[in-house]
């Protein structure tokens, strides 16, 4: 069988092996840090999570420039600790999440700040404002094997060497396990798929030429430009 236009696989670096992981689908959660839901002008409440996508094709490696995107003038940073899937499961009880994952990323959840503010008014979808090309850089991903199930720990980002962001794991909402018991209620999860899970206060508007570095303690730093 051959494919008209295959496209490329969309794929993230594994730390200290030559093979790549190849991505799949790219879930994120939504106001998962009590202090930035605040920023964003809402009461932190233990609703159930918010989910929404990224195409696995929005995946920008370490290092990598983005170009800064079409029709938005509030272009924001969301550091996020990720999720990488490495076995089938659906209905997962958060007790035997850790079975479910493969590794730990760091990622940047970029966003058009100014659509999803006018999204949220009118009650739409947030693809444009979320979904767009290049919107999801990612470190290399490392094996829970190596680096444990992280529930604490320091999550930052510097814009051109300036603190911004400063939180820590231990901050969210929802769990890593608590994540994935929720989402595969939804969707059976498989191997290549990412979760980001939600970013700490701190979130802002980044311009042209902008150096964005962002890193978890005991996991990765994660580095790009914009151009
Ligand atoms: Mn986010």
């Amino acid at each position: 069988m051959s494919y008209i236009y295959p496209p490329a696989t969309p794929y993230v670096h594994i730390a200290g092996r030559p093979e790549r992981f190849a991505a799949r689908r790219v879930y994120c959660v939504g106001w998962n840090y009590a202090d930035h839901v605040r920023e964003m002008g809402a009461e932190p409440a233990r609703e159930p999570p918010v989910f929404f996508m990224k195409p696995s094709d929005a995946l920008v490696p370490n290092g990598g420039e983005v170009r800064y995107p079409s029709a938005t003038e509030n272009l924001h940073y969301e550091v996020e600790l990720v999720v990488a899937i490495g076995v089938v499961g659906a209905n997962v009880d958060a007790s035997d999440a850790s079975k479910v994952i493969f590794g730990y990323a760091v990622g940047l959840d970029m966003t058009r700040r100014d659509l999803q503010a006018h999204a949220k008014k009118h009650g739409q979808p947030w693809a444009l404002s979320k979904g767009f090309d290049q919107s999801a850089p990612i470190s290399a991903l490392h094996l829970a094997a190596a680096v444990g199930h992280p529930t604490e720990g320091g999550i930052w980002l510097n814009v051109n060497g300036e603190g911004r962001q400063d939180g820590d794991l231990s901050q969210m909402i929802w769990n890593v396990p608590e994540i994935i018991q929720h989402l595969s209620g939804f969707f059976e999860l498989r191997p290549g798929d990412l979760v980001f899970t939600g970013t700490p206060a701190g979130v802002g508007t980044v311009e042209r030429g902008d150096r964005l570095k962002g890193g978890i303690e005991g996991i990765d730093t994660l580095e790009i430009t914009l151009s």
